[in-house]
């Protein structure tokens, strides 16, 4: 996502130190489910709302793009959420096997260059890494509106093992949309008239 450098940027990021991970010990609320790439943050601070007994963390590698997301946490007083401003890559140094229930990917960058295709987070290199964290009755929610992505992403993640479940490549006009919880993209995607993609990949 690209973002215009904030204001005072390190200032407000130090007045929401509070919400953000530091370091890996801080990891203490396992298992938890984790967004990657989660923007400004709608989509994990209302799934948080809506699920008070779980504990979520949300990871950004844009500081600036984390920081409004840190701000509507502190705001908002939400008590299970907590932020990883780093890049996919580094999750390994975080978590362990079993620490991670669910992983969301919304609205991933689709690196539509077959040269970048490496850089996918759905790429098989990926999920080999988040199958190495998941717990094991653990799950990828994955959407996009792209769908050569998404049928990339497919066929990765059954390369991988993956068994998938309620494929659909148009959610909103799909059963059972009232649990969906809109991200940023989402709103803005659905509102050209873009259907969405969606699917569910399970460990075993
Ligand atoms: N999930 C949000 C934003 C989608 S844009 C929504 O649906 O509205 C994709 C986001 O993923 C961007 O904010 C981008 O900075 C972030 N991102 C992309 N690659 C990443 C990586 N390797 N590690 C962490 N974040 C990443």
């Amino acid at each position: 996502m690209r973002m215009r450098k904030k204001k005072h940027g390190p200032e407000r990021i130090a007045a929401c130190a509070d919400y953000f991970i530091h370091s890996p010990d801080e990891i203490t609320k396992k298992p938890v489910c984790l967004e990657i790439g989660c923007g400004k943050g709608a989509f994990i601070l209302e799934t948080a709302r809506r699920h008070p007994e779980k504990n979520f963390i949300a990871l950004e590698k844009v500081t600036d793009v984390i920081l409004l997301a840190a701000e509507k946490l502190k705001a908002e007083a939400i008590p299970n959420v907590r932020l990883l401003n780093c890049d996919a890559e580094q999750l390994p140094a975080f978590f362990q096997k079993g620490d991670i229930a669910c992983i969301y990917l919304n609205f991933s960058d689709p690196w539509p260059k077959k040269g970048y295709a490496k850089r996918r987070l759905t790429h098989s290199r990926f999920l080999a890494m988040y199958r190495s964290l998941l717990r094991d009755d653990g799950a990828i929610f994955f959407k996009t509106d792209n769908r050569d992505f998404f049928d990339f992403s497919l066929e990765e993640m059954r390369k991988e093992g993956f068994r998938l479940e309620n494929i659909t490549y148009d959610l909103h006009h799909s059963e059972g949309t009232e649990e969906n919880v809109m991200t940023e993209y989402e709103t803005a995607f659905a509102a050209k008239g873009l259907p969405i993609h969606r699917v569910e990949a399970y460990m075993h």
